[in-house]
């Protein structure tokens, strides 16, 4: 019984609204919180053994979630020894074991304390270590595959597995980490001086609030196609400050979709297919969304 696992606790009825950038998320029957490798390593044997599906949240930034009752997969998130970071020197270099429950901001703003530099671009992207590593998550010219040395992970059976950056496929906002549970991430990163990272996180930080809406969203919704700016491709089709119930294009970056106050992941996902079908129509070109769609589907 699930109840049973060691580093499990389990939670009833849980509005998943609270745990997105966008609010936007149904009620989930059980809501899951793991604090320990062992804990999640036996909690996904368990779920293998008994056929039962989960779904991984991490700071929940880059997902839409279907409104109303979810009682066909459990949400989990990863607490205690998936938060932590360890530091450990090797002359010039710094490795930095991160837990993947970690977020990104404070991954960056710790770096500065610890006088490393390369994670600063992290300080703007409001997710997790491990949502970031799958993603491949990126913002000013760098991506996390630059800084990663190793990632641990389970598999969906549950046998544990090290990846080393080469072993990785990463490319724009996907890697071949899909499908595994990332547990921690190892970095390397060179060390630096104090000023020099400060003056990058605060330019970073400046350039996101002058181009970006302020409020609930889940950052670009569609992936840059080859040689063009999703946000353009957007503008151009007229959907700019286009809204449906709750939810609109920004009209400060147009490929943000945010949340008024009371948005529905219906509303929005009728935006991404109103989006995709003049972007067809007019250009040929087939947008990809970078959000997740959970419990979602673009098939009508
Ligand atoms: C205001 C705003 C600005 C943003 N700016 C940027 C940006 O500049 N660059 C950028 O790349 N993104 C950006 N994003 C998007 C988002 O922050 C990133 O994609 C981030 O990496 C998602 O991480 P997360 O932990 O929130 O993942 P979630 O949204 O929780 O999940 C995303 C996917 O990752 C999976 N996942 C989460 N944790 C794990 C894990 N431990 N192991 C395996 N799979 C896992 C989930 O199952 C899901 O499939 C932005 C979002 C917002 C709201």
């Amino acid at each position: 019984m699930l109840d049973k696992i060691e580093g499990v606790e389990i939670f009833r009825n849980v509005c998943l609204k609270d745990f997105t950038t966008f609010r936007i998320g149904g009620n989930v029957d059980k809501f899951v919180r793991i604090y320990s490798e062992e804990g999640l390593r036996d909690f996904i044997k368990f779920c293998y053994s008994e056929g039962i599906d989960f779904f991984l949240l991490g700071g929940g930034s880059n997902v839409l979630i279907r409104d109303g009752r979810i009682d066909d997969f459990i949400v989990v998130k990863l607490e205690g020894e998936f938060r932590s970071v360890k530091f450990s020197g090797d002359g010039e270099w710094g490795r930095v074991f991160v837990g993947a429950g970690y977020s990104l901001p404070a991954f960056s703003k710790v770096m500065l304390n610890y006088l490393l530099e390369g994670a600063e671009f992290c300080i703007g992207i409001p997710g997790s270590v491990g949502g970031g590593v799958v993603m491949n998550a990126g913002a000013h010219g760098n991506e996390l595959k630059d800084i990663v040395s190793n990632v641990f992970c389970f598999s969906r059976n549950g046998e544990k597995i090290v990846f080393s950056k080469d072993e990785i496929s990463f490319s724009y906002r996907d890697s071949s980490l899909k499908g595994y549970i990332v547990t921690f991430v190892e970095f390397r990163l060179r060390g630096g001086i104090k000023e020099k990272i400060k003056e990058r996180i605060n330019e970073y930080l400046m350039y996101r609030s002058s181009t970006q809406p302020r409020g609930f969203s889940a950052g670009s919704v569609f992936k840059n196609p080859e040689n063009t700016n999703a946000w353009k491709l957007i503008r151009e089709v007229g959907l700019a400050g286009y809204r449906i119930g709750d939810v609109m294009f920004s009209e400060k970056h147009s490929n943000f979709i945010v949340n008024l106050g009371n948005g529905k992941a219906e509303d929005v996902l009728e935006l991404i297919k109103i989006a995709r079908k003049r972007v067809f129509e007019s250009f040929g070109i087939t947008f990809e969304p970078e959000i997740k769609l959970v419990g979602l589907s673009l098939e009508e």
